[in-house]
């Protein structure tokens, strides 16, 4: 099964989109997690994107493919996974159908919560990137670039909106009811 998880920053993908996969037995494959990792390591890649995720921009997306493509097969990942943080744009998902066909995803789960409660949430969880500034702007690269994607894969009927607020259990048991039903 291959899922792709989708939502603005702040709405709990990274930790829903673990737990979900725990639940599932399927992989998950963040590529902030595996931005973050480079930027640890001081890798090239690390390099080159380290002033980019602290301004909340996003990274290029030929190198954000590049990279994706080196960690993981994407074709090849035959226990499933849920894709967290990407595609991030029309160009991203493009790439993504070319390389997985456009029947492949089982459900796009879109997490949901209101302005006010992703800003109080990233302001309270102190990343690197979570300054006043670069929330803002991921919120608004979020709304130019990403959200188009909902009415992207809407053609296609696996997208699943599901409301981010409540506890993080209530929250895992709501995704995991509409992936079933
Ligand atoms: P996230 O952990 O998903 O919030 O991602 C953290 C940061 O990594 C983002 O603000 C971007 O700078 C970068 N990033 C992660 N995934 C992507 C992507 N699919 N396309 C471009 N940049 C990304």
């Amino acid at each position: 099964m291959k899922l792709l998880f989708l939502g603005p920053p702040g709405a709990g993908k990274g930790t829903q989109a673990e737990r979900v996969a725990k639940a599932l037995g399927l992989a998950h494959v963040s590529t902030g997690d595996m931005f973050r990792w480079h930027v640890s390591e001081g890798t090239p890649i690390g390099v080159e994107v380290q002033a980019i995720m602290r301004r909340g921009d996003l990274v290029p997306d030929s190198m954000t493919i590049s990279m994706l493509n080196d960690h993981i097969g994407l074709q090849d990942a035959s226990g499933g996974y849920i894709l967290d943080g990407f595609p991030r744009t029309l160009r991203q998902a493009e790439a993504l159908d070319a390389a997985i066909g456009e029947d492949a995803l089982s459900a796009v789960v879109v997490l949901e919560a209101p302005e006010s409660e992703l800003l109080e949430r990233l302001l309270a969880r102190g990343r690197a990137d979570d300054t006043e500034e670069s929330v803002r702007n991921r919120l608004k690269l979020y709304a130019a670039d990403t959200e188009p994607l909902i009415e992207f894969y809407e053609p296609r009927g696996v997208v699943k909106r599901v409301e981010g607020v409540g506890e993080v259990e209530e929250i895992t048991a709501r995704i995991l009811g509409v992936l079933n039903g």
